[in-house]
């Protein structure tokens, strides 16, 4: 039987607030490979949470850390130095905006909510990035989460959509930059998926049902698909070709065009 043999390899998963999170299933897949992880987690209340989710992981180390904050970040990786010695990858999967960024129409953005949501959300990954290449001494892979309105308006995801432009383009500069080093950096664009994160943008049951219905699958994804695809990137026997990339997991649904009804259908 083939397995992935990710023994020996160390990394760091940012963005795991519980078992619906997205970087909860990568963490899943990469223990099940024999990684071993550094959790950062934002705020105290989530640290009950992420000794529960994690016990029985190969010695796992969790840092509180609120990404705005250099301080805290250079506290996040001065522990992986210290426990960890190098890092193989890191995982990205952060994102906030203020709830009138939603709610209010995309022009009216306030300064202040769209330099927030470019800070938690795209600025951090070159915050990290520039971090993480210090301790990646033999290569590794970097993996952040984007979706479809980084490429495409998706009503009301406005300065979401912005940030999330902003973020892919800032994995491809990483990109350039960390290859030579044996760096990879690529973004996984996941399809609609029941999170906090998401339950925070109004409309998400609506998009989450149309898509679907009109995805090539016809069907939504599952956290585990987004999972499989970040234990390939970040496996070198799999992924190490891959970089500078956006790979959708999204049942088909960014490569439609023309979207029927479904009782429209020819
Ligand atoms: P999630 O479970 O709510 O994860 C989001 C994480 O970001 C949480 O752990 C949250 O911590 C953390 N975070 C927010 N602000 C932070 C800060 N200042 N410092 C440190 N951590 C902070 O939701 P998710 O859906 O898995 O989201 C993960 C990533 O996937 C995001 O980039 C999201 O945009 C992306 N994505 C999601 C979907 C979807 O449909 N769910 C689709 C495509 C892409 P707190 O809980 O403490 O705020």
């Amino acid at each position: 039987m083939y397995t992935v043999d990710l023994s020996g390899r160390n990394g760091i998963v940012f963005g795991v607030a519980n078992r619906r999170s997205i970087a909860w299933a990568i963490a899943d897949k990469l223990n099940q490979a024999g990684a071993r992880m550094l959790f950062s987690y934002q705020g105290e209340r989530l640290l009950g949470t992420l000794e529960t989710l994690t016990s029985g992981f190969i010695d796992p180390v969790l840092v509180e850390c609120d990404v705005t904050e250099d301080s805290q970040l250079d506290h996040v990786f001065d522990v992986a130095r210290q426990e960890m010695g190098s890092l193989d990858f890191v995982v990205h999967s952060i994102a906030f905006a203020p709830k009138e960024t939603f709610l209010e129409p995309f022009s009216n953005v306030s300064r202040e909510d769209w330099k927030q949501t470019m800070d938690v959300s795209a600025y951090s990954l070159v915050a990290i990035g520039r971090r993480a290449r210090e301790l990646m001494n033999e290569g590794g892979s970097i993996i952040t989460l984007t979706f479809l309105a980084a490429q495409r308006v998706v009503p009301g995801y406005n300065m979401m959509g912005i940030a999330k432009a902003a973020l892919e383009a800032s994995a491809r500069f990483l990109a350039f930059e960390l290859g030579p080093r044996g760096i990879r950096v690529n973004a996984i664009s996941a399809g609609p998926l029941r999170t906090v994160a998401a339950r925070s943008i109004p409309g998400f049951g609506t998009t989450a049902s149309r898509a679907s219905s009109v995805a090539m699958l016809r069907r939504n994804i599952q956290q585990q698909e987004v999972g499989g695809l970040a234990l390939a990137l970040i496996s070198d026997e799999l992924g190490g070709g891959i970089t500078g990339e956006t790979i959708y997991v999204d049942a088909g649904y960014h490569a439609m065009g023309m979207i029927l009804n479904p009782d429209e259908e020819g």
